[in-house]
């Protein structure tokens, strides 16, 4: 028996922040596949009643008369620490309870069959993905192992392994984690129309129930199809859910001033107010008279990340259930001049449509149009390790395509070293201390030599799900030691990263004379040390007393002016070396 042929075909996940999609490749196109109350999406909430726990709509549906066990939001949570300020926020927000475990894992807390119940994210996640594979297990009449799990572009290692963990506790085999815009374009066969142009510049716009993400994609032949995502920016508090808010708060004004009743204080009330408020607000889709404001829209950080006008803006994608809402197409249709905008498909399906595609690809069943598919994403901060004197040594610039491996040669920095220690920061500025630590470790063992004769390769591996291992090899005797990025020394969240984004820029002239002046100060420390080396054998007499002289003098001179300007550290330096000239 072949066994292929009977074993289930790989689907594509779509886990958003309010609610979650699946779909699949049958009858020769993607099918995106309805659960058991027969909708094509399902939220991503988890409830825990009296006596059930209910996934999906059952869990939404109750979420007003128990509110501090219906979870939702876990997508906010996963892979990040407890002490996140990002997690301290959204703390504020949640009926529910989230308490600190050990290494700083956020917990949230439930009352289930009168116990309390502690959970981590990747649990809650899990269940969500549990209840998406059953739909679609049942769908296929088969039992589904293999998926394809779409995560925002700007997450993080630690949020794209914890996300593939949730997969694995659902049962399921990730077979890879793809970014959500990516799979946006991907839905819309993008990649067919980079292969009659070459390349194609490709913003993808996703308005969903709680966040808000712009994407700039740049889809290119080569090899095969590379998607690069170029740029992203949005506010991950911005959705139809603020929208609802919104709609919730004017309703009970109204209420109150019509009715002098005040419905804030019965959450009962308000849970069914917020229903009525969403079906009227997905009703008043098919009506103009809807009023949205988004800022930011008119100055797009995200184009300005990728160094793009807006009329090299080839194609403009919808994604998310928000952008439905009339006014939002009308407000960026204007912004792009008019342009046609790409929502053919359903905007809260398309992510999931391109993971099952994607999903096709990766399975080997090998359709025609999925052969050449090839992803690239990029790194959003830049990484790499620390050098003496605080410097910040990139290895792996911001926006390189991922996969990629890049390797740099380290000497030690004194002699007789050994053991060095590998630290390894993220981010834009000069000093590490400005920068994101992610990990250290050491490698110890090296011979003994003098400083700067051992030589190490450090090669940064960043794989395709966009998980970063570090590996230093002392090359002479080949002995290495390795870090991978966990989420106990988790990588930066978005706004983590816009703000040191942000910084880099605004620091970037300070960063640059900092940067001049470490490396005048070690030109001048090497200087020095060569020298004293070169002195020991070969020089003699009056030479030799005046090249000591100056040797001492200069050593002593940097001890005592460690804020010395780059000029006078210069002058020093090419002091020392005119007194050795010509042989220096
Ligand atoms: P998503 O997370 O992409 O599934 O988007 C979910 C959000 O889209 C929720 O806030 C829904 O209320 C909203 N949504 C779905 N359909 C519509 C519609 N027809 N008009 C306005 N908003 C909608």
């Amino acid at each position: 028996m072949d066994g292929r042929g009977n074993a289930a075909p790989a689907i594509g996940i779509d886990l958003g922040t309010t609610y979650s999609c699946v779909a699949v490749w049958k009858h020769d196109t993607i099918q995106i596949i309805p659960n058991d109350q027969g909708n094509r999406t399902t939220p991503s909430c988890v409830a825990f009643a009296d006596a059930e726990r209910l996934i999906g709509d059952g869990a939404k549906n109750q979420a007003a008369i128990n509110p501090a066990n219906t979870i939702f939001d876990a997508k906010r949570l996963i892979g990040r620490r407890f002490t996140d300020s990002k997690v301290q926020d959204d703390m504020k927000l949640w009926p529910f309870r989230v308490i600190k475990a050990p290494s700083d894992t956020p917990k949230i807390v439930v009352t289930y069959k009168g116990q309390d119940k502690h959970f981590f994210p990747e649990e809650i996640s899990s269940m969500i993905l549990t209840k998406m594979k059953e739909t679609a297990d049942s769908y296929l009449g088969k039992l589904v192992k293999d998926a394809v799990i779409t995560v925002p572009a700007y997450f993080n290692d630690s949020q794209r392994q914890a996300t593939k963990d949730a997969g694995s506790i659902a049962g399921l085999n990730v077979i890879r984690i793809i970014n959500e815009p990516t799979a946006a374009a991907i839905a819309y066969g993008l990649e067919n129309k980079s292969a009659i142009n070459g390349k194609i510049n490709v913003l993808v716009f996703d308005l969903g129930g709680g966040t808000f993400d712009v994407s700039l994609l740049i889809i290119e032949e080569g090899r095969g199809t590379n998607f690069e995502v170029k740029g992203v920016a949005g506010d991950t508090h911005l959705g139809g859910e603020d929208f609802d808010n919104r709609m919730v708060d004017h309703c009970a004004k109204e209420f109150k001033r019509k009715w002098n009743k005040d419905l804030t204080g019965n959450k009962r009330a308000l849970g069914r107010l917020r229903c009525a408020c969403e079906k009227a607000k997905r009703i008043l889709s098919s009506n103009i008279l809807t009023s949205i404001e988004i800022d930011g829209l008119h100055d797009e950080t995200c184009l300005i990340d990728a160094k793009m006008e807006k009329s090299n803006v080839d194609e403009v994608i919808l994604v998310g259930g928000s952008t439905r809402i009339p006014k939002v197409q009308s407000m960026l249709q204007e912004f792009f001049d008019n342009k046609v905008l790409c929502k053919s498909l359903k905007p809260d399906e398309a992510v999931a449509y391109g993971a099952a595609v994607m999903a096709e690809k990766l399975s080997g069943r090998g359709h025609k149009r999925f052969i050449d598919l090839m992803l690239l994403d990029v790194t959003p901060l830049s990484l790499g390790e620390e050098l003496i004197g605080d410097v910040f040594d990139v290895v792996i610039p911001r926006n390189t395509p991922i996969p990629t491996k890049k390797s740099k040669i380290y000497v030690t920095t004194v002699d007789n070293q050994s053991s060095v220690e590998t630290v390894v920061y993220q981010g834009e500025r000069a000093r590490c201390k400005d920068n994101h630590l992610l990990g250290t470790f050491s490698i110890s063992g090296i011979p003994p030599a003098p400083k700067g004769c051992i030589e190490f390769n450090d090669c940064f591996e960043i794989d395709a799900n966009g998980i970063l291992t570090v590996t230093s090899e002392i090359i002479s005797t080949g002995k290495s030691e390795k870090l991978r990025i966990t989420n106990a020394n988790g990588r930066l969240s978005k706004d983590e990263i816009e703000k040191m984004v942000n910084d880099a820029d605004k620091y970037k002239r300070e960063d640059h004379v900092y940067k001049k002046k470490a490396d005048a100060f070690n030109a001048l420390e090497d200087c020095l040390y060569k020298m004293k080396n070169k002195v020991k054998n070969g020089v003699c007499g009056e030479r030799l007393r005046k090249l000591e002289h100056a040797i001492d003098d200069t050593t002593k001179w940097l001890e005592e002016n460690q804020g010395a300007s780059v000029d006078e550290l210069q002058r020093k330096k090419d002091y020392l070396q005119s007194l050795w000239m010509p042989t220096y």
